[in-house]
């Protein structure tokens, strides 16, 4: 699914006429490939707390080109803004100011990122304030940006360093083209759990991963992309999608199941096949989903059953049946597919935005479950991505859809298997229960 406008006015003639009539000129955003260079030039690592110094020094030691002070004029790939000792709201102003002061020489598709603390564990009002002051300015700045230029935001639970595994990890997401369509958004570190890959290109050596759905769109896009990652992929969609499926497993040389995930004994089935076939299960991705729209005056017992089944009810079964197996040990890994309409809400969908607010629920409650066991589960939200599901809305209601967010584009299905596979590696194991949504900072909504 391509967006022939973006590519129209990219380049050439279609480039002037768009700046001529004032038109929308979506960035051609820099995603990542192997062996791409993390960032297009120096990161400005700003602050004065030992947290700062502390991460300028573990950036340095992955051999990046790092400056603790602006250099005028100088093109950066990435501003890091570290504010995590914020006692009240005036305390914003200075740092803000001082980045403030570089934001032109930011290359295109370059990042900024603020490392805070959450305002919910504020010992007071005025560090609540100020913490929650860093959420409206971030959200605010990225925005402003332009040339496909993200502002995202990292924030670390109590007594979690900068320098803990997962804050470098979401660091190391953030700044690279994986979180090209990520804009507007916080990740929570909640523990200083988790491991950085022995080698950044391939994180998820060594596992076994399930994914839901893989036959076509979003789930084939998070099957290429765990292979591209080094995991071992079993791919499972209805029997109807067989022939397809096949031809997916076959690509990522994977192994093809195929099973209704609202069967009774999905979860079962899906742990027999990993176990037999592989010898082992470490990832499992919930992305099977439908959609039946319907406004709710006009909605039936059956669109609305299908839909919360499919997209809810048997996730639920499944982290039943694989909580409850000792297979799935180790360190495991759960993501499952929400969506912004889940958040925001969306007309037409009273069902669709009822299951996956569920899927959002469950991650959330599940967290302390998997923590037991060493695990995480976390969810992706996705918002208007290139698929034959959204190829399918009428064209006027698909280019409001696409353009309303701040990159004026929609997002690939790439761009969610990469949150996804960023989620799932040891690199993400002190994120747990939280939502990422990769929507290129919707407008519309919450
Ligand atoms: P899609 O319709 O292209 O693909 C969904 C896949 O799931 C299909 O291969 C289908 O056969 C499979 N599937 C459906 N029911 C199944 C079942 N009972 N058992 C096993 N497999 C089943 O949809 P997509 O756009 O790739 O969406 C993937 C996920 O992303 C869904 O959960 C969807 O709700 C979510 N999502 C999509 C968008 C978007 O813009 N496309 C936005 C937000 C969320």
């Amino acid at each position: 699914m391509t967006d022939k406008y973006t590519e129209l006015v990219s380049h050439g003639l279609g480039k002037n006429v768009a700046r001529k009539l004032g038109l929308p000129q979506p960035a051609l955003l820099r995603r990542y490939k192997p062996g791409q260079a993390l960032v297009t030039g120096p990161i400005l690592v700003q602050g004065t707390t030992a947290e700062a110094d502390g991460l300028a020094a573990a950036l340095l030691s992955w051999d990046l080109d790092v400056r603790r002070h602006a250099v005028p004029r100088e093109k950066l790939g990435a501003i890091i803004l570290v504010l995590d000792e914020l006692a009240r709201p005036e305390d914003l102003e200075k740092p803000v100011l001082s980045a403030a002061s570089s934001l032109r020489d930011l290359a295109p598709s370059a990042r900024f990122i603020t490392v805070s603390r959450p305002a919910a564990e504020a010992g007071n009002p005025p560090q609540a304030a100020a913490r929650q002051g860093v959420d409206g300015f971030l959200r605010s700045l990225a925005k402003e940006l332009r040339a496909g230029a993200t502002a995202n935001g990292i924030l670390l639970a109590e007594g979690v360093p900068a320098t803990s595994p997962s804050a470098l990890g979401a660091v190391w997401f953030f700044l690279s083209g994986r979180s090209a369509f990520v804009d507007g958004q916080f990740l929570t570190i909640t523990t200083a759990a988790g491991q950085l890959p022995a080698d950044f290109d391939k994180p998820l050596a060594g596992k076994v991963a399930v994914v839901t759905g893989a036959a076509r769109g979003i789930g084939a896009a998070i099957a290429r992309t765990l292979h591209r990652d080094g995991a071992t992929l079993v791919l499972v969609d209805i029997p109807a999608a067989g022939d397809h499926l096949a031809r997916v497993a076959n690509e990522v040389r994977g192994t093809a199941l195929q099973l209704d995930v609202s069967r009774d004994d999905a979860g079962q089935r899906i742990l027999d096949h990993a176990v037999q076939r592989h010898g082992r299960l470490d990832i499992v991705i919930h992305n099977a989903g439908i959609t039946r729209d319907k406004l709710l005056a006009n909605m039936d017992h059956s669109r609305w059953s299908s839909v919360l089944d499919i997209n809810i009810s048997s996730q639920l079964r499944i982290n039943e049946a694989l909580l409850a197996s000792e297979h799935f040990g180790g360190s495991p890994r759960v993501v499952s597919v929400a969506s912004t309409s889940g958040i925001a809400g969306n007309r037409g969908q009273t069902n669709y935005a009822a299951s996956k607010g569920g899927v959002m629920g469950m991650v959330r409650a599940t967290a302390p479950l998997l923590s037991a066991r060493g695990g995480t589960i976390n969810a992706v939200a996705p918002g208007f991505i290139e698929t034959e599901m959204t190829a399918r809305i009428p064209f006027a209601v698909r280019e409001v859809g696409r353009r309303l967010n701040s990159l004026q584009q929609g997002g690939q299905p790439s761009d969610v298997a990469e949150a996804i596979a960023f989620l799932a590696s040891d690199a993400a194991g002190g994120i747990n229960g939280d939502v990422l949504r990769v929507c290129g900072q919707n407008l519309v909504g919450a």
